[in-house]
């Protein structure tokens, strides 16, 4: 039935009501089921086309019903991707104040790019950005920014990176771009992620031409190489390091590679999307010791802090460069001239949603000891299903568990260790996949839940090691 143009005594009718409640309800659902349920997703493309796919309706349905079948829908379509007992890739899982303010967020349908659409998320921001800087312990001048992810902060960082080394070259890359403009030099970790190769594809810096540096066989890039590859390069350079390899956890040497990069006069961007994280615990912070010696760094809040999906942060040592690369004006724009804060000048976005609230509720209802709590608490779970895999036969763990990732290996053998990827993925009590370390095939477990329970680890490695078992099994039978 048409509905056109929707009236706005709406507002007061029992519409958005009878909505909610119904979304409140499948949520309540979800989540209650979300434990129990079949970690992976059941239902393919095909099933998935069959039960959402028509042409676009001339008459749009009854929105209840429509609600209604997306929520149908995710029973089988969703990976319960924050289950407890998810471990694929590095992945939270909303955390429940974190999602009742991501609720308000949509509510408020706040354009949160400048300060005058809204005071309230502007003002939220700026004081989520400053309790970051303190739980980090990084310079409290830096410039903060909320942006989709990892791969949006290492881009704002770059960004940042770019136009200062280029100014103190004495070119101005935002108005005259890199055509022309001096050699800008990028090296980075033979280890690092790829969203730094992707940030400088959008730069304009490309790939073929990074220095690479070797890393060890944590992942950990090589200082002296690093300091040798620094020597023998001329020009502005950006070096990027990392905090928290997305296979083994493990940390660059941070406080050597910042003293080299300072040496030279170059610019240190660090990638920590969940190892950052580990400046909130007093029990780990000595592996990112010297981080606060970079000059940027970018980390999710969509991982470890467990907000829902999306978050990232980019922070800036030099607040006046990180602005100067991401500001924009605008005759229309009604931008602050006072301590306000717009977003516009330090995020690529525009347009852009309220995404540092559940940040700010998250980070108030756990205070700085519930979130050393919850990163302890990962990673003492990463420990316990390491123990318990290693102490069975023909199970290796590959890496030192130094924070919340795991590398784990079957009978040494490529094949079965893949097989044994797959089989845990069809089994349903957990979800994990996996990595190619250092040219053999690993399984990756990443503990990045704030629900993830001793039972949950528990429970998991029982599922790990009767697919491993069934498989030798069925191997020696063959
Ligand atoms: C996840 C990750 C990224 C990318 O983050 P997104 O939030 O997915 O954009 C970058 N670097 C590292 C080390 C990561 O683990």
């Amino acid at each position: 039935m048409a509905t056109d143009p929707i009236p706005s005594s709406l507002f007061q009718s029992a519409v958005f009501d009878e909505y909610l409640d119904n979304a409140r309800m499948h949520a309540g659902h979800y989540l209650r089921r979300l434990p129990d349920r079949h970690v992976a997703a059941r239902a393919g493309r095909d099933e998935l086309l069959s039960a959402l796919r028509m042409p676009l309706p001339q008459h749009g349905d009854e929105g209840g019903e429509v609600i209604d079948l997306l929520a149908q829908q995710a029973e089988r379509g969703a990976v319960a991707c924050n289950s407890p007992r998810y471990f694929g890739f590095v992945v939270g899982g909303a955390y429940p104040v974190a999602l009742a303010a991501d609720w308000l967020v949509s509510t408020w349908d706040q354009n949160a790019g400048i300060y005058a659409i809204s005071p309230l998320v502007s003002v939220v921001e700026e004081i989520a950005g400053q309790w970051l800087l303190d739980l980090f312990d990084l310079p409290r001048e830096s410039g903060v920014g909320f942006v989709t992810g990892c791969q949006m902060a290492n881009f704002t960082c770059l960004a940042a990176a770019r136009h200062q080394m280029l100014r103190r070259a004495g070119w101005d890359v935002e108005a005259d771009g890199l055509q022309g403009a001096p050699r800008l030099h990028v090296v980075a970790s033979a280890e690092s992620h790829v969203t730094i190769d992707v940030a400088l594809r959008y730069l304009g810096l490309g790939t073929r031409s990074v220095h690479r540096v070797e890393t060890d066989a944590q992942g950990r890039m090589n200082a002296d190489r690093l300091r040798k590859v620094v020597a023998s390069i001329e020009g502005p350079m950006i070096v990027c390091a990392q905090a928290g390899n997305v296979n083994t956890g493990a940390f660059d040497p941070l406080r050597e590679v910042a003293e080299v990069v300072r040496e030279r006069g170059a610019w240190l961007h660090v990638d920590g999307a969940f190892g950052l994280w580990a400046r909130a615990s007093e029990s780990l912070r000595g592996l990112a010791d010297g981080i606060e010696l970079a000059d940027s760094w970018a980390t999710d809040a969509h991982k470890w802090l467990n907000v829902p999906y999306d978050c990232g942060v980019a922070i800036v040592r030099h607040a006046q460069d990180h602005r100067e690369a991401m500001t924009s004006q605008a005759a229309y724009l009604i931008q602050t001239h006072g301590e306000e804060r717009d977003a516009v000048d330090w995020v690529p976005e525009f347009s852009r949603r309220a995404r540092g609230v559940p940040v700010y509720a998250t980070l108030r209802a756990l205070g700085k000891g519930g979130v050393q709590d919850l990163i302890d608490a990962s990673c003492e779970r990463a420990r316990q299903m390491a123990d318990a895999l290693r102490t069975a036969d023909g199970v290796q763990v590959l890496n030192d568990v130094v924070l919340n990732q795991v590398l784990v290996r079957f009978g040494d053998d490529d094949d079965l260790t893949r097989a044994v990827i797959a089989g845990v993925q069809r089994d349903g009590t957990c979800w994990l996949g996996g990595t190619t370390w250092q040219g053999k095939a690993a399984m990756r477990i990443s503990v990045s839940n704030w629900a993830t329970s001793e039972d949950d680890a528990e429970r998991s490695v029982a599922a790990i090691l009767r697919v491993f078992h069934a498989l030798h099994a069925a191997a020696g039978t063959a």
